[in-house]
């Protein structure tokens, strides 16, 4: 199976990227990143929210965030860096349905050399789960606190 199995494009881009591209936000991603969310999403075998926005939701950040989105421009008008893995296409933030924040972390534990590149953990949140690919390289997981 591919990745556009599971997802639509509107779950993990902003409205703004998906009002001008539509299907072309696909290139936005970077490739591993896509390979690692479809690996948890076979392996896991429970859907997998990213964003929700396109069928009526809240969640229209937690993907590939553009300069037009709120915590973007937020920091952009506190004239504060901002240079998140989300900017890049190089991170999401999900759920998993009928799982919380721990389970999912102990299962990307207990599962880590199912991963076909190494992801960062962000090992502090609270209501989702944050992975990226902006890795050491040298270590499966790399948590780090956010
Ligand atoms: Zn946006």
């Amino acid at each position: 199976m591919s990745i556009k199995n599971y997802f639509d494009i509107q779950e993990l881009v902003c409205p703004h990227v998906y009002d001008k591209f539509g299907l072309y936000a696909w290139q936005f991603f970077d490739p591993r990143l896509l390979d690692v969310l479809l690996v948890i999403r076979e392996g896991i075998g429970k859907p997998i929210i990213v964003n929700n926005w396109s069928s009526g939701g809240n969640f229209s950040q937690r993907g590939l965030r553009c300069n037009c989105c709120m915590i973007v421009r937020d920091k952009t008008a506190l004239e504060k860096l901002y240079v998140s893995a989300h900017l890049q296409g190089m991170a999401v933030d999900f759920n998993v349905q009928g799982m919380n924040t721990q389970e999912v972390h102990e299962w990307l534990k207990k599962n880590q050399i199912l991963l076909p590149h190494p992801i960062r953990v962000e090992e502090n949140t609270d209501g989702w789960v944050h992975i990226d690919v902006r890795s050491d390289g040298f270590r499966a997981i790399t948590w780090f606190k956010g």
